[in-house]
């Protein structure tokens, strides 16, 4: 049997803010049988992941390109690898057979044909829908538990501020600074998310970084007694404000740069002489160099998620023809948690 496969690609290298026009959608046959001893699997995807990272690969040259499988630059008119769920359409990989749920690195597209490499493992769903594999149990929220737990290493009582705190990272590290009884303000960029974060995830408070015109004055407002941790997803004039803002012994878990991602001129350069006198540690991480935690991660969070402590945040598209609307949207704050594109019904 062959099907017309839709994917997508990328047209361009990107600098600045990404535009739908940056890509392209392409239909390729593709036969749904593979050459024996070629040790591939076809999967048929149910849910791909939308990452900010991503624009990172799409430049023409980042020097995260060159630190590891899946952060290579993209080359144009090809698929484009992210991470997702799938079903297994036909396996000559001994590991994988025909209708085995598999969750890992696919493609933007409806079908991909990939290397059983470890790259990708059968899925035991534990009970909740597929899509939180996606990411509530992916990197979104590994790297929200491990940079919160590992790298923050908080304690109860202390003061936790997080930014893009509505998005996929950001309102589960807020949930987990909850449950352990820390005080969390997170800011987002608009009022509908600055509500939900207060009313429904249980923040202590909010607010809306684009109304304010000194950041540095807005933190100092919302911890008056200064911040112990700051997660940190945006990177540039947030971090300098939180760095100017932090307690003794504060820890900057920086997790991504997004507000970074799109501006090549934009840096942070926090105050490096509160840092020494602070004795602040602000330390980078990936989430895949914790997978040491990866099984606490999965009970504490699937426990959390069964009791109801902690609430699922997820943002669907439809279509792979949605998947460039989608990652561009990241960029404008359109998503709220965790952004995905559902492919196929699953
Ligand atoms: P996300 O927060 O769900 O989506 C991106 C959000 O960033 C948007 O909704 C928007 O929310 C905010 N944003 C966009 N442009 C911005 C700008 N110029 N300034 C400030 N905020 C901006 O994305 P995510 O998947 O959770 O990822 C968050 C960060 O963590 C990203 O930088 C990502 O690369 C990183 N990450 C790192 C790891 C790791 O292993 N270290 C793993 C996963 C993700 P607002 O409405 O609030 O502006």
């Amino acid at each position: 049997m062959e099907v017309a496969n839709k994917y997508v690609t990328l047209k361009t290298h990107i600098e600045g803010a990404p535009k739908e026009s940056d890509f392209e959608l392409k239909t390729s046959p593709l036969a749904l049988s593979l050459d024996p001893s070629s040790d591939e699997i076809i999967v048929k995807n149910l849910y791909v992941s939308i990452d900010p990272y991503q624009l990172n690969r799409m430049k023409l040259y980042n020097s995260s390109q060159k630190m590891g499988a899946g952060l290579e630059g993209i080359t144009l008119g090809k698929e484009i690898k992210a991470y997702g769920v799938a079903e297994v359409v036909a396996s000559d990989n001994v590991e994988f057979e025909k209708g085995d749920v598999v969750v890992g690195f696919v493609t933007w597209a409806e079908y991909s044909k990939i290397r059983g490499n470890g790259m990708i493992r059968k899925l035991d769903p534990l009970g909740f829908p597929l899509s939180y594999h996606v990411g509530l149990f992916g990197y979104s929220g590994l790297a929200a538990y491990a940079g919160f737990f590992e790298i923050c290493k908080p304690k109860q009582g202390e003061k936790v501020f997080v930014s893009a705190a509505s998005g996929s990272v950001g309102n589960m590290v807020g949930q987990y600074a909850k449950l352990l009884g820390c005080y969390v303000v997170g800011c987002a960029g608009s009022k509908q998310k600055v509500e939900l974060l207060k009313e429904k995830l249980g923040f202590d408070d909010a607010f809306n970084y684009k109304g304010e015109t000194d950041l540095n004055s807005a933190l100092k407002r919302y911890f008056p007694d200064g911040i112990d941790i700051y997660f940190d997803n945006v990177g540039a004039e947030m971090l300098e404000a939180a760095v100017a803002n932090m307690n003794t012994y504060g820890r900057v878990a920086v997790c991504g740069a997004t507000s970074e991602y799109t501006d090549p001129g934009k840096r942070a350069a926090p105050n490096m002489l509160d840092v020494i006198y602070k004795r602040i540690k602000i330390q980078g991480f990936l989430a895949w160099d914790h997978m040491d935690v990866f099984e606490d991660f999965i009970s504490t969070t699937g426990n959390c998620l069964r009791s109801g402590q902690m609430l699922p945040l997820e943002d669907f598209s439809n279509g792979v023809e949605t998947i460039p609307s989608a990652f561009v949207g990241l960029f404008r704050g359109d998503n709220i948690g965790k952004k995905m594109v559902k492919i196929t019904e699953d």
